[in-house]
């Protein structure tokens, strides 16, 4: 099958050519015909697979045949995210698609100031992207009007369940029209997607790709033994030796993954952290630094990283193991994209031999065991020399690093040491700039991520204590109930 084969309007046709695509995904072929012909789709993808194209496309062809005046405060399309960043990367693609055809993409997430957003919104448009807190926070404004939303997607609904999105979901399928054609994309179907799918979607179509498998096959992974207090001086190690171009750092906490970013900088390695307590400009702008290549290093934690297209990325660390196992898949994922070779190495302390025996339940198979690098004593004194001598890897003092508890947005002067240049000109005001702690930004961002994801020690996406366990058991590649979280020993 080819794209012409789909029939979708010529300018679609022609913004497709322009983006280099010749053949249709197979998450493509099997859910742009049933889209096409106006049914719900239920399809089990995840990012990477080309889903995003497998329901912007329809959903354009139709706005195309269909063209309406805009209604004030209207949108025809409303698609939901997770994350900003994948609302953000979703809207970038329905512009770029609909680059021909006279459309208003608006994109809508926590984390920024929401006068803006507002005025985007107040003339109507074609199709809105949001992250569920913000849009509600809108609604409730009276900014956003959900009357005449003809086609919803869910999109990553997995993730928005175990972001506790659910009530958010209720919330907002509630002010929809019934009368609608809707889409809903999972990676995995645990019961709690099925139930959703019964509730949202009429006589869905039900569409599926294994992208887990085959991106899992193609990455070459191995796991090193090391004790947690060792791990610095052997990531630093690895940075150097094995041949990377660019790379995710993988940590489970937002402080482990800030401490991360300042202990390597004492190693005159750049590194940039992304996660839920960092402001909106500050995680924009470390994504658009590490897609240049100007930082080759991404501190992340899951909740920041999950859905980002991000081609050129060579290695996968996993300085902290997940103690979900699936999210190891997703992690790994980030890498050996568009069918490129990709690498992931797990770094994993004596405590983490549990989540370790997990994944490889999970995944169906032993990671190769990497013997540490010959002369590693002696690199773990020369890192401990590096950090005691170096005062921007120094750990900040605790009411500093308490600061950003559930705040989401910067505020200025605080959380200063996220961002450490190699150059030695030590950490960047980030705060400052920012402006991220104005009311909304800093009240929405706890809404979009922040609040959900605890604070420092809690793993980022864990649930907060007494919130409704959204268990995901039977999805991935079988063995444990994938929803079973296990805390580590002694943490
Ligand atoms: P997605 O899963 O939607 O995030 O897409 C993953 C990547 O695949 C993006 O960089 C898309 O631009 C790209 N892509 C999507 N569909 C196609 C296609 N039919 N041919 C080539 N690349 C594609």
């Amino acid at each position: 099958m080819n794209f012409s084969d789909l029939a979708l309007a010529e300018p679609l046709s022609r913004a497709i050519a322009e983006k280099g695509y010749d053949t249709p995904t197979p998450i493509q072929q099997a859910a742009i015909p049933p889209a096409l012909a106006g049914n719900d789709v239920l399809g089990l993808a995840q990012t990477g697979t080309g889903k995003t194209a497998a329901f912007a496309l329809p959903i354009l062809n139709r706005l195309a045949a269909n063209p309406k005046h805009r209604l004030k405060l209207t949108t025809r399309v409303l698609v939901l995210a997770p994350t900003r960043e994948l609302a953000a990367q979703i809207a970038a693609s329905f512009t770029a698609y609909g680059r021909y055809l006279k459309l208003s993409v608006a994109c809508v997430f926590g984390g920024v100031p929401i006068g803006r957003q507002e005025r985007a919104l107040f003339p109507g448009v074609d199709v809105l992207v949001a992250t569920p807190g913000r849009l509600l926070d809108l609604v409730m404004k009276g900014a956003c009007d959900l009357g005449h939303v003809e086609m919803l997607v869910l999109d990553e609904c997995d993730q928005m369940l175990d972001l506790g999105f659910v009530h958010d979901l209720k919330r907002i399928t509630g002010l929809l029209p019934k009368q609608r054609q809707s889409m809903l994309f999972s990676a995995t179907l645990p019961p709690s997607i099925e139930e959703m799918a019964q509730r949202y979607l009429k006589s869905p179509v039900k569409v599926a790709v294994q992208p887990a498998s085959t991106t899992v096959e193609r990455v070459v992974q191995s796991v090193i033994h090391v004790s947690q207090t060792e791990k610095l001086a052997l990531l630093a190690n690895l940075l150097v030796t094995e041949d990377v171009v660019s790379t995710i750092v993988f940590t489970r906490t937002k402080h482990g993954a800030d401490r991360v970013v300042r202990q390597l900088s004492a190693h005159k390695i750049v590194a940039e952290a992304i996660h839920g307590n960092r402001s909106q400009a500050q995680r924009t702008r470390a994504l658009s630094g590490f897609r240049t290549g100007e930082v080759k290093v991404l501190v992340a934690t899951d909740i920041a990283a999950r859905g980002l297209d991000i081609p050129a990325v060579s290695h996968i660390f996993n300085y902290e193991l997940p103690n979900v196992p699936e999210q190891y898949v997703h992690r790994i994922g980030r890498t050996a994209r568009a069918g490129r070779e990709g690498r992931a190495i797990a770094l994993c302390a004596p405590d983490e031999r549990p989540f370790l025996k997990d994944i490889e339940r999970n995944i169906r198979m032993q990671l190769d065991v990497q013997a540490l690098p010959p002369n590693f004593r002696d690199l773990v004194g020369l890192t401990a020399k590096l950090i005691k001598a170096s005062p921007s890897a120094a750990e900040p003092p605790r009411e500093e690093r308490d600061s950003g508890r559930g705040r989401g947005g910067a505020r200025p002067g605080r959380d200063p040491r996220a961002v450490v240049h190699a150059d030695g000109r030590g950490p960047r005001r980030e705060g400052a700039r920012d402006g991220g702690g104005g009311r909304d930004g800093g009240r929405d961002a706890a809404r979009d991520g922040a609040r959900r994801e605890g604070g420092f020690g809690r793993p980022e996406g864990a649930r907060p204590q007494g919130a409704r366990p959204q268990g995901r058991p039977g999805g991935g590649f079988g063995g444990q109930r994938s929803g079973q979280r296990r805390s580590p020993a002694g943490r």
